[in-house]
């Protein structure tokens, strides 16, 4: 498993702490899939990752037919004046008629419907007139219509042989709506990837459970699960950890017999109460980084066994910013997806910040406003407490300011990245 490769490099004693592009560039270029392939039928491949490139095995549409409800005719037959054409046939859709159009004679012809022998243009319904003599009918069909108007080819949306989808893609609606429409009824996917869910900490509980001073409900938990729905994954609840030494092992032993990944919060620094480095030390590789990223900092990733270790901090706005950052990317890799970068653009900043920290990136919880001259600008949450939850509420994006910036005033362009982008809302 290549996800292995990447816990056997010498950086984990580095002393600088490792940009934020140099950890995307480190797990982008060691991780691959590592969920096996399956076949599903359409009617369950909605988010699933796609493990082969798809062909069109056959023309779509099938035959030349009909765009409109109206009437079919050969156009060689057009003159100056429009044309009075003696209507010979009836065709429906479903119903191909195998009766050539002679000179000037014309199809009743319905949307979808295929398009007769020997006609290639159809006139609107509403455009005509008909008209009955001697017991037969007859349509009037103005002038001015293009050879082959109203009239859809074969294979014009694909022809048969062309590549419509390709592995490692998303699937969604529009791509199985396209698979169907070739009348391939099943298709080869990634299994989803087993992830094992475990808040650690003392001072934990779940809602619902009573409180005391100095505990802390487990809001991680719900953050992780919703946040882990953006990437195909079926997760599993293992509850919330005890700072205990022996249990940690335990539980993360027997999680990796079970899972594919297991996400933690909480436990990630090296405090006296922080277990899960050296559990995982003993179970496996661990590979910490110190990162150079504000909220963020300790990451843990790793592996047990087979399966794939990712440590998330356990302050709520680090642990989201480092899920949609890092585990977001990382998670659609293992699935047999591409390595995802969030979606940013660049906005006037609507606000200062007075002094900021080279040598680090910083993330920013946003929301993007009209400002009093009409021009969007982003907002920066005011309050940067890595623990409140209210600014995660109140955002609907990240702001990212790069390492070289010290200091940003109102106005200078900033990146901004919105949850959109993550797949979130
Ligand atoms: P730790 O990473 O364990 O040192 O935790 C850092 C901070 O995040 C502490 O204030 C914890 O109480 C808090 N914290 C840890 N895990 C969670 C969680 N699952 N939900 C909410 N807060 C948490
Ligand atoms: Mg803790």
């Amino acid at each position: 498993m290549t996800a292995k490769r990447l816990l056997d490099d010498c950086f984990l004693h580095d002393k600088d702490r490792l940009k934020h592009h140099e950890a995307l560039g480190i797990l982008k270029d060691r991780l691959s899939a590592i969920a096996e392939v399956e076949t599903v039928r359409l009617e369950d491949a909605l988010e699933r990752i796609l493990a082969e490139d798809v062909t069109a095995p056959r023309d779509v549409p099938l035959a030349d037919n009909s765009a409109v409800d109206g009437y079919a005719f050969r156009h060689s037959d057009f003159d100056e004046a429009g044309g009075f054409f003696r209507l010979n046939q009836r065709v429906a859709a479903g119903h191909a008629s195998d009766i050539v159009l002679g000179p000037w004679a014309a199809a009743r012809i319905f949307t979808g419907a295929v398009m007769p022998p020997g006609s290639d243009t159809v006139a609107m319904q509403e455009d005509c007139e008909t008209h009955a003599q001697d017991g037969e009918n007859f349509v009037i069909i103005p002038q001015g219509l293009k050879a082959g108007a109203n009239c859809r080819k074969a294979g014009e949306d694909v022809s048969a042989g062309t590549s419509i989808l390709k592995a490692g893609q998303r699937l969604r609606p529009q791509d199985i709506a396209a698979v169907a429409s070739t009348g391939k009824p099943d298709i080869s996917v990634y299994r989803k990837l087993r992830v094992a869910l475990v808040s650690t900490g003392d001072e934990l509980r779940r809602p619902g459970d009573l409180i005391t001073v100095g505990d802390v409900y487990d809001s991680n938990h719900f953050l992780l699960r919703g946040l882990s729905a953006i990437a195909p994954v079926e997760t599993e609840d293992l509850g919330i950890l005890k700072d205990d030494k022996a249990l940690v092992e335990r539980t993360l032993r027997d999680a990796s017999h079970r899972f594919d990944v297991i996400l933690t919060t909480g436990g990630a620094s090296r405090g006296e109460e922080d277990h899960m480095l050296e559990a995982l030390d003993r179970l496996g590789q661990q590979h910490m980084w110190q990162l150079a990223i504000k909220p963020g900092r300790p990451m843990m990733f790793g592996t047990i066994g087979s399966s794939v270790f990712l440590g998330l901090p356990g302050n709520p706005v680090a642990a989201m910013v480092c899920f949609l950052l890092y585990a977001r990317p990382v998670l659609s890799v293992l699935a047999g997806g591409h390595f995802l970068q969030p979606q940013s653009f660049q906005v006037p900043a609507g606000f200062d910040i007075a002094k900021k920290k080279p040598d680090r990136r910083e993330f920013y919880r946003g929301y993007l406003e009209t400002d009093d001259e009409g021009r969007q600008v982003a907002r920066k949450f005011m309050r940067d407490g890595s623990g409140l939850i209210t600014g995660l509420r109140e955002a609907d994006g990240l702001i990212e300011i790069p390492e070289d910036a010290t200091q940003i005033k109102a106005g200078d362009m900033v990146a901004y990245l919105p949850f959109s982008g993550f797949g979130i809302r």
